[in-house]
């Protein structure tokens, strides 16, 4: 079973990634990851993605991020979920159609491609959406000290697309998405989150 979070800046999906993965661990093989940077190749990638002060040209941008994307998916994520495991993923297609597609505005069709490419056409069973208003999740970040350089280096509006990207995804395929208000407490969206997967994908 794949499961993946996805959302802005500042959503908590770190926070829900490790409480699904605690409530999962008695029963289950479970595989934490993320994207970018979860191999040994992708933390090189990541350092390229998030370099502030050489930032890759757009489309650079997108082929690094579906370069880590398909070493991460050929190396990490097929082997565990062909062993029977449940991978949780912090991250994955959908980050590259709302950041590289709508938010540095390239054709999301092309990226929707691309990744379909990188990936051999791999599919999460669920991707859970934590929506966020970007003022709200940006604050967050910033208050843990991290957000000063992603407030500065990317506009409200690149933002705002971003957001718009990930809930229009959702709403196209609702049998894949769980969308829900990050703004709740974590322990409500953790409870939602199981509630959903134990109603069919997991025993
Ligand atoms: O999720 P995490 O905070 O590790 O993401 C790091 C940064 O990479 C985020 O600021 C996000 O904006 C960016 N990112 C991106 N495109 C992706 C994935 C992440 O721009 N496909």
């Amino acid at each position: 079973v794949f499961v993946v979070f996805e959302g802005g800046e500042g959503a908590g999906k770190s926070t829900q990634v490790s409480r699904l993965a605690a409530a999962l661990e008695a029963g289950h093989d479970v595989v934490v990851t993320r994207e970018p940077g979860a191999t040994d190749v992708g933390a090189r990638i990541r350092q390229l993605v998030l370099d502030k002060g050489d930032a890759p040209a757009p489309r650079a941008e997108a082929l690094l991020y579906a370069a880590d994307r398909a070493h991460h998916v050929a190396t990490l994520v097929r082997p565990a979920l062909a062993r029977g495991a449940v991978v949780i993923s912090d991250r994955y297609v959908d980050s590259s159609l709302a950041y590289q597609g709508a938010g540095r505005t390239l054709p999301v069709a092309e990226i929707s491609w691309l990744s379909s490419w990188a990936t051999g056409g791999l599919k999460p069973d669920l991707v859970v959406l934590l929506d966020v208003d970007p003022g709200v999740g940006l604050s967050r970040v910033d208050s843990r000290g991290q957000g000063q350089d992603r407030l500065e280096s990317e506009s409200r509006a690149f933002h705002e697309r971003v957001r718009y990207a990930f809930l229009d995804l959702a709403a196209a395929d609702p049998k894949r998405y769980l969308v829900l208000d990050a703004g709740r407490p974590a322990d409500e969206i953790s409870e939602a989150v199981l509630a959903r997967l134990s109603g069919g994908l997991l025993s």
